[in-house]
């Protein structure tokens, strides 16, 4: 009996519909050589479904989104110039991602910072930090926090406009994080780096609070306490050191950029986004519009995305095994997109549509 599976495509903006096109090649190849079937439905979402249907995530996306088994999300949003044309309350952040976030809880932000040892060369850190290549998953709070807290503007009595807006948490939407942290922990090195800011932060002494209460659940796994500040410089200086971190939302939004940082490109940089009944996959970084409609986007993290959804969402732990396979042979054979190299007697550049060709050559061998 074949397996179908009903998956809600949403473009995104700018480079979002280049690397998606790609993405969803998977799709079909395993189509074609494994008994699995891919209904993959597309919906607008983000700045141009504001400007084709007036709201940047669309009721019939929801419904769409609804109905779906998993969502892979293509990066959404404009320059800083263009998104002056759209009114605050739907510019894709607010009008699509964190909606999006909060109707499906997807609470477990999965980040994968990983280069392998052959691929350590993208990296602009020096040979002796990163020559054995490096394997962090950090993993972000991702409903909860500064991003979703209260916000309120204001003019005080003496006439000066404010603005304010709450850092909140509760305890189980901390509780429900960490144990997915320690879960990975164990099933990985048995090593939590906690990153916070306790030393001035209340809302990072209450995390810290419930995390001990938690790890008397996981008295196997070793917890290491970092502030942030001094996780920002320690990524850069010995990201060996690290194998899983978790942290609020707004500490990992910016520590997960420094991770495509020390790979060489945000283009490096997939993710998973989990809740109890619905998980949604999108890259970790944004829609580059500086980069966009120029066939040079790295489709990478888009394509590591379904390798994520494959199998966290569908369990084909192999085939997602395959795709990473698939992606790590055609950087190892001499080939780059242009965010990660110079051309050179060793590297060619590719455009997005050819590294998404040599990526499915090579996987139709390998599946
Ligand atoms: P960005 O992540 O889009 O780009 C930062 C830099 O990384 C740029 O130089 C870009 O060219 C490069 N880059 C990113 N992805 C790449 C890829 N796949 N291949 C090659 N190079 C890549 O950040 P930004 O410029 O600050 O934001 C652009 C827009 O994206 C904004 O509207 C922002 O709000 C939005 N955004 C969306 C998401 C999301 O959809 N989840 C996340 C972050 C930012």
């Amino acid at each position: 009996m074949t397996n179908a599976y009903k998956i809600a495509v949403l473009p995104g903006d700018a480079i979002g519909p280049e690397i998606m096109s790609q993405a969803v090649r998977v799709f079909k190849l395993l189509e074609s050589k494994r008994d699995f079937s891919f209904e993959l439905i597309s919906a607008p979402f983000g700045a141009q479904a504001y400007f084709e249907e007036g709201k940047a995530f669309p009721d019939s996306t929801k419904a769409i989104c609804d109905e779906a088994d998993a969502i892979l999300k293509g990066p959404v949003g404009l320059s800083h110039e263009a998104s002056q044309k759209i009114p605050v309350e739907e510019q894709p952040e607010r009008g699509a991602i964190l909606p999006l976030r909060a109707r499906y809880n997807t609470f477990a932000n999965f980040r994968p910072i990983f280069l392998s040892s052959n691929m350590a060369h993208f990296s602009p850190l020096k040979p002796e930090i990163i020559k054995e290549g490096v394997d962090i998953l950090l993993i972000r709070e991702l409903v909860g926090g500064l991003y979703f807290g209260e916000k309120h503007r204001g003019v005080n009595e003496s006439g000066q406009r404010f603005v304010k807006e709450a850092l909140e948490y509760t305890e189980e939407q901390v509780r429900q994080v960490l144990v997915v942290a320690f879960e990975q922990a164990r099933a990985r090195k048995k090593r939590l780096h906690n990153i916070h800011k306790s030393n001035v932060l209340m809302s990072s002494v209450f995390w810290n609070e419930i995390l001990t209460e938690v790890h008397r659940e996981y008295e196997d796994i070793e917890v290491v306490h970092l502030l942030v500040d001094a996780a920002a410089t320690a990524l850069c200086l010995n990201p060996s050191q690290f194998d899983v971190m978790v942290m609020e939302n707004m500490f990992g939004d910016i520590l997960s950029d420094q991770g495509g940082g020390i790979l060489g490109s945000l283009g490096l940089m997939p993710s998973a986004c989990i809740g109890p009944n619905k998980a949604y996959y999108e890259p970790s970084h944004g829609s580059a519009p500086d980069i966009a409609g120029q066939n040079v986007a790295n489709p990478y993290s888009m394509i590591g995305s379904v390798a994520m959804m494959l199998e966290m969402s569908f369990n084909m732990h192999e085939e997602s095994r395959l795709v990473w396979e698939a992606m790590k042979n055609v950087f190892e054979s001499g080939y780059s997109t242009a965010d990660l190299s110079k051309s050179s007697d060793d590297i060619t550049i590719v455009s997005t549509d050819r590294f998404g060709d040599l990526v499915m050559a090579n996987l139709a061998e390998l599946l």
